[in-house]
């Protein structure tokens, strides 16, 4: 595991660091516990009210300590139907988070021994962790600049594939991405790259006072009639690339992240899965000052988009 020594030392969470606190898949277990249900009490469906709860020794589960109707804390988590040891799952989490160009299967395959198709869907669900559709962008200035991802002449900018016709232009899947300067980024698949289309995603993320920058591509002609946006441009295709403040470089750098990443680690990525990845990316970038303390916030998204409280059947469901 490639962990960049240049992390300052509070903010590193090394493999030892890792071993250490996870030592088991009981420690791993425990850690659950107290992360989905704080100083391990949780509602028992049996009682109708919230109970203490205990570790049932040599099983997953902790009872009520009432009733003694069993709980799992992996039910309704990304963990619940695996197979897989809760301890390779945060493994997965750890190297996910503390890489900054992602992560292939292929890698936690050679260093585990799990299967190809394990590993990817392992990180396929914790992927599926990291969403933050809702994400509002609150710094004032905010770059946006959509991108092309994919296709035969991938991850070109738009202005390489401009002349581009037929089929590698279709098979390119356009981008739109939104940063706060110094801040953080929202990156979404939009299905076009047309006004109507991508002012409502601005529009849903970016807020009416903000000064936004783009660059002098024909989409944003309209924004400043149809959005309450100060509105500053860049003349790329005039070869001008930064006039005082007002350039589209941030944005520009997380898409050569972005780009670099899918083209080095993840090879191909197909349409379906890139909203994915952009969450993966966005996910890092908007926590990079905590050096690799990312992993905590990967682990709290267990928890916080975990499904509903298990139910009785859930709890039959449960492995012996
Ligand atoms: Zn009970």
């Amino acid at each position: 595991m490639n962990v960049k020594q240049t992390i300052p030392k509070h903010l590193r969470f090394t493999v030892e660091d890792f071993n250490n606190r996870f030592p088991d898949d009981a420690a791993c277990l425990d850690e659950l516990m107290r992360l989905r249900f704080p100083n391990g009490i949780s509602y028992c469906e049996k009682c109708e009210k919230d109970r203490k709860r205990y570790r049932i020794e040599g099983r997953p589960v902790y009872s009520c300590g009432y009733c003694g109707t069993q709980v799992s804390p992996m039910a309704g988590t990304i963990f619940e139907k695996s197979t897989t040891s809760l301890r390779l799952w945060f493994y997965a989490m750890y190297l996910m988070a503390s890489t900054r160009c992602g992560i292939s299967a292929k890698q936690i395959q050679r260093e585990t021994g799990v299967t190809y198709k394990t590993a990817w869907r392992m990180f396929k669900q914790i992927r599926s962790l990291l969403s933050e559709p809702d994400l509002q962008l609150e710094g004032l200035s905010v770059e946006i600049d959509e991108a092309y991802i994919g296709g035969k002449n991938k991850n070109k900018h738009r202005s390489k594939i401009r002349d581009m016709r037929g089929r590698d232009a279709d098979a390119k899947v356009p981008v739109l991405g939104m940063v706060e300067r110094g801040g953080r980024v929202v990156a979404r698949v939009t299905p076009s790259v047309k006004a109507e289309t991508v002012y409502p995603i601005i529009r849903e993320h970016v807020l009416p006072e903000s000064v936004v920058f783009t660059d002098d591509y024909c989409v944003y002609d309209r924004l400043t009639e149809s959005t309450p946006y100060t509105h500053r441009r860049i003349r790329h295709s005039e070869k001008v690339y930064v006039m005082g403040d007002v350039h589209t470089q941030t944005i520009e750098g997380f898409w050569s992240l972005v780009k670099r990443g899918l083209t080095g680690v993840y090879h191909n990525v197909g349409k379906h899965y890139l909203q994915t990845y952009l969450d993966e990316y966005s996910f890092r970038y908007n926590r990079r000052h905590k050096g690799n303390l990312i992993f905590n916030d990967v682990f709290e998204k267990v928890s916080e988009k975990a499904v509903a409280r298990p139910s009785s059947k859930d709890r039959q469901m449960q492995p012996e």
